[in-house]
């Protein structure tokens, strides 16, 4: 999609480093990481946000979290976790092609605030 970072990322037209990817997903090292390990996941087709999933897409989010478990294998991140998805202007969204950030490497705080 036109004027969407993360498609322009994944048409590597803005260069991002690498985590993770398959025939669905892509997955990179986030520019402002919130955590030691920090990867932000992506479904290869543009949805704007958690809101538009729908049937016909939502076998993607399956996707993510089989790249997830496939991440953690990779990255050994056996110690835990943390999967978020931000939607909206109050869930925090600043890029408008839904995403999953894999935080790792330190004690998360729960609730997250
Ligand atoms: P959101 O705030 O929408 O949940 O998450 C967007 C994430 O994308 C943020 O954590 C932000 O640091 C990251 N981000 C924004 N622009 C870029 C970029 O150009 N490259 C990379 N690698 N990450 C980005
Ligand atoms: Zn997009």
């Amino acid at each position: 999609m036109q004027d969407c970072l993360f498609c322009k990322i994944i048409a590597g037209e803005i260069p991002s480093t690498k985590i993770y990817e398959d025939e669905y997903i892509y997955a990179f090292a986030d520019i402002a990481p919130q955590a030691p390990f920090h990867a932000v996941i992506i479904p290869k087709e543009h949805i704007s946000s958690a809101d538009e999933i729908n049937e016909n897409n939502s076998f993607l989010i399956g996707k993510v979290f089989e790249a997830v478990a496939n991440i953690s294998k990779q990255e050994n991140l056996a110690n835990g976790y943390r999967v978020v998805n931000n939607c909206g202007e109050d869930g925090g969204q600043t890029v408008g092609h839904i995403h999953f950030h894999l935080l790792a490497r330190r004690n998360l705080a729960w609730p997250p605030g």
